[in-house]
């Protein structure tokens, strides 16, 4: 409950307060997210409570901006997003033929809508956000510096984390 320290000491319990309370609550929020993008696309949970479909959106550029995710994942990252009580900063989510990296990588779990990469930028984010993936029966997890990977891919094998640093 973070928010709490933006609120006037006495808040009148009517309409107004509460409205005011909501809006304090979504601006403090957005001031804590690293990302400069406009503050309308996290506002608006229109997939789940707390994910809106154009932060799952392939970013190739050739593509309309797809977000074929699938609905059963979606669920369940939502739960996992509420068990950490952060928020989830979305880096990677659907990824079209189109995409760079699904040229390399065609078999990736990002082109059939089961995959997302987390943003991690410090240990305690890393472990609130694995911690909670853990707890919700997510069973393919990747490290990387600055982000989590995790998929629900049907086809590939389950209770696995791999690391994307360098080999030693
Ligand atoms: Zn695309």
């Amino acid at each position: 409950m973070r928010y709490k320290i933006f609120q006037p000491a006495e808040q009148p319990a009517n309409f107004e307060g509460d409205f005011a309370r909501f809006s304090l609550t979504l601006g403090a929020w957005a001031a804590m997210l690293p990302s400069r993008r406009p503050f309308g696309a996290y506002a608006i949970g229109d997939l789940t409570a707390n994910f809106s479909k154009s932060e799952f959106a392939c970013k190739c550029g050739q593509c309309d901006g797809l977000a074929d995710m699938r609905k059963s994942f979606i669920q369940a990252l939502q739960e996992a997003r509420e068990d950490a009580g952060i928020s989830f900063r979305i880096t990677s989510g659907f990824r079209c033929p189109l995409h760079p990296e699904s040229i390399k990588r065609p078999t990736s779990s990002h082109t059939i809508g089961v995959a997302v990469d987390i943003a991690t930028p410090n240990s305690q984010v890393r472990y609130d956000i694995l911690a909670a993936l853990i707890g919700r029966r997510f069973h393919r997890i990747g490290i990387g510096k600055t982000f989590i990977h995790v998929d629900d891919d049907p086809n590939k094998v389950a209770g696995v984390c791999w690391g994307y640093y360098p080999e030693e």
